[in-house]
């Protein structure tokens, strides 16, 4: 067993129980997952993960239904993890800046997604700043090992995933950042569809294009960030 004192620090476990049951509560009454889709991890110190569990309504979870497990998925404490969790296994592994995973149906983007349509870069500035590049990941049947191998070219360098005819995925620092993520890629998603039903989308110039790039890498090159405390803490 570690003896990193964060793994073992019971108010911090205690926080983001809570935290993740609110995320989950948010995704399911804004309507970006319906049933029991998605599933919402974060590290809960350097040798272990929460993790929503399987088969279970996110929006009715209560913080004491949520699984821990290790870096490897094996459970240590709770019943049985989620069935994708072979992806926030390897998104973690791939990247240690990242506490928290977000995964969900989000169905303005999902919708981007079944059709084969990338959401436009450099049009909103929220989305460059906050968002970034997001990857439109070729199809993977959800619960194999296909899904995470599918995610790995682009793990590196999205924090917002696309997976085509399934969903959508974003990273975090933060529970809060990860959510965050996800709430404007749904945003972004439901404005790109308005401008393409209205006739045309239209690009920011270059400029200010390649200033919200470098404000963004610059938070991202941080190991806090501007957008939530690193590792797991509250927005
Ligand atoms: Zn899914």
């Amino acid at each position: 067993m570690s003896s990193c004192p964060a793994t073992h620090d019971p108010e911090r476990e205690a926080r983001l129980r809570h935290e993740l049951v609110e995320v989950c509560r948010l995704l399911y009454e804004r309507g970006l997952v319906a049933g029991q889709d998605g599933n919402v991890s974060v590290r809960l110190g350097d040798d272990r993960l929460l993790v929503t569990p399987a088969g279970r309504a996110k929006g009715s979870l209560a913080p004491e239904d949520l699984v821990v497990t290790t870096l490897n998925g094996d459970v240590i404490l709770g019943g049985r993890a989620s069935s994708e969790i072979r992806m926030h296994l390897a998104l973690y592994a791939r990247r240690p800046d990242v506490a928290a995973v977000v995964h969900a149906h989000p169905p303005v983007a999902t919708g981007f997604a079944v059709a084969g349509i990338e959401i436009d870069p450099d049009v909103l500035p929220e989305t460059i700043f906050q968002v970034g590049d997001v990857a439109l990941v070729p199809f993977a049947m959800p619960g194999t090992d296909a899904l995470p191998r599918s995610l790995e070219p682009f793990a590196a360098t999205h924090d917002a995933f696309l997976l085509s005819n399934h969903g959508a995925t974003t990273v975090g620092r933060s529970l809060g950042e990860a959510h965050l993520r996800m709430e404007s890629l749904e945003h972004a998603a439901r404005i790109l569809l308005a401008a393409r039903q209205l006739g045309s989308v239209r690009p920011l110039d270059a400029e200010s294009v390649r200033a919200l790039r470098a404000a963004r890498a610059a938070v991202r090159d941080t190991s806090e960030g501007g957008l939530g405390p690193h590792r797991g803490g509250s927005e």
